[in-house]
């Protein structure tokens, strides 16, 4: 329950940082799309305004010149000459004295300048800056503003305008569009925060819930082998007068436990370290052959002393680096394993050699064999196929887990194959 509640509220919070990532993200590239659209929109009608302007005054670095008027040359001028440079026919020039009367009304057009540019004011506060404006507060222009002279001193400045309608059309469409969309996002966003958040969760529950069962099952493991030693040691007091050799059977069975309690805790300690990020392993060169033989000569001995048939079959003269402390213990436990789970006259074969790039070791064994629905669970923490005879054996179910963590940390691989009655083969490939 109070699991529950911490989950859910770490989801919250996975949850309201996808969403604050999607926003920020999703008002970056509005914006810049928006500056964008804006920008490429009204690039060429500022650039016609400017371009008029310099024709207009005297900073005319691109020798740019006015459209020619009848009686500037004194002949006819052809009418290709003359639009040479006349500006684009959307462009509206107004001239103004200085007192704010526009001075070419003749120019602009009779009816567009009763209709419109009656009330329409010179408005000096942006000066040589392209600006926007609404005409009858319906039309809209883009213009650029400037100080002017002519010949009479009538003129005081020049306004060029260009109006935008169209442009402005595309930006509205183009807003509305955006809030439109920007509300879709936003449904989206939320649910794929929340569908994302739950993906984050997934895993974080999964481990969650495996240390707890790691932590239980460790306990309940833990306390098996203390209560035994505690109830023989109580036993024990209860008869002080007694020798030891008539309790004997209460020592050994204490020691055993003691024993197996010891081989818990360091097997505890190494899956602790395991899940902790440090790296636990020292290489070094190790001759695979000789290194197997090494370790498995002990085994020979055990095996034989348990009327099994033990064979070594080393055809791997390769070096390889490797941890030679978790090596030795990857063997030990399978050899161990076999040892476990086979009776008399069963045979447990060590075999290597070389694949491809990969040194392989393989550990069978004509034993009890693993049932084929269990062989999924074998590498799991704690998991023993049939806890009773375990029990007897030694065996607390975290063998292969370690083994599994110590080829992992070499980036190797181990496959089990295994039929029931038949027995088990543990292959492990090494890089070379
Ligand atoms: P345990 O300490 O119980 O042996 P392991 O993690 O080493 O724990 O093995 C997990 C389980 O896999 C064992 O309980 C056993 O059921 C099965 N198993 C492992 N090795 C063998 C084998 N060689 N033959 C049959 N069963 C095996």
């Amino acid at each position: 329950m109070f699991n529950k509640l911490i989950f859910k509220k770490q989801q919250l919070k996975f949850m309201i940082f996808n969403l604050i990532a999607f926003t920020v993200i999703f008002t970056i590239f509005s914006i810049i799309i928006f500056g964008q659209v804006q920008n490429t929109l009204f690039s060429k009608t500022d650039e016609e305004l400017l371009s008029f302007q310099e024709m207009m005054t005297d900073n005319n670095p691109k020798g740019l010149r006015l459209p020619l008027k009848d009686g500037d040359l004194d002949r006819p001028i052809p009418n290709d000459e003359r639009r040479k440079n006349a500006p684009n026919p959307r462009m509206i020039v107004i001239h103004w004295d200085n007192a704010g009367n526009i001075r070419n009304e003749n120019e602009i057009g009779t009816l567009f300048y009763e209709n419109y540019l009656t009330d329409y004011k010179l408005d000096k506060t942006t000066m040589d800056k392209i600006t926007m404006t609404k005409i009858s507060e319906l039309y809209h222009f883009r213009y650029i503003l400037f100080e002017d002279h002519n010949d009479e001193d009538e003129i005081a400045y020049t306004q060029l305008m260009i109006n935008v309608d169209a442009e402005q059309t595309i930006i509205s469409n183009f807003e509305k569009l955006f809030i439109i969309w920007s509300v879709i996002f936003i449904v989206l966003s939320i649910s794929a925060s929340f569908i994302l958040s739950k993906k984050m969760m997934k895993p974080i529950i999964h481990s969650w819930n495996k240390q707890a069962e790691f932590v239980e099952n460790a306990s309940h493991e833990l306390r098996t082998p203390l209560t035994i030693i505690q109830n023989k040691l109580e036993l024990l007091l209860t008869a002080p007068q007694e020798r030891i050799s008539d309790r004997f059977e209460n020592i050994a069975l204490s020691l055993s436990e003691t024993r197996r309690l010891s081989k818990l805790t360091s097997d505890l300690l190494t899956l602790a370290r395991a899940d902790s990020a440090e790296t636990q392993i020292m290489k070094q060169s190790i001759h695979i052959d000789t290194f197997i033989r090494s370790v498995c000569t002990p085994y020979k001995e055990i095996a034989e002393s348990q009327d099994k048939h033990f064979s070594l079959n080393c055809q791997s003269p390769f070096t390889i680096e490797a941890d030679e402390t978790r090596l030795h213990q990857l063997i030990v436990i399978l050899v161990d394993n076999a040892l476990k789970y086979t009776s008399e006259n069963d045979s447990i074969r060590v075999k290597t050699y070389g694949e491809d790039q990969k040194v392989v070791i393989e550990v069978s064994d004509t034993g009890i064999g693993i049932k084929e629905e269990n062989i999924q669970y074998i590498f799991d923490r704690f998991y023993r196929e049939d806890k009773a005879r375990t029990r007897e054996t030694g065996g607390m179910g975290l063998g292969l887990s370690i083994a599994q963590w110590i080829v992992s940390m070499h980036n190797g691989t181990i496959h089990v194959i295994s039929n029931q009655n038949k027995g088990t083969t543990f292959i492990v490939k090494l890089q070379k």
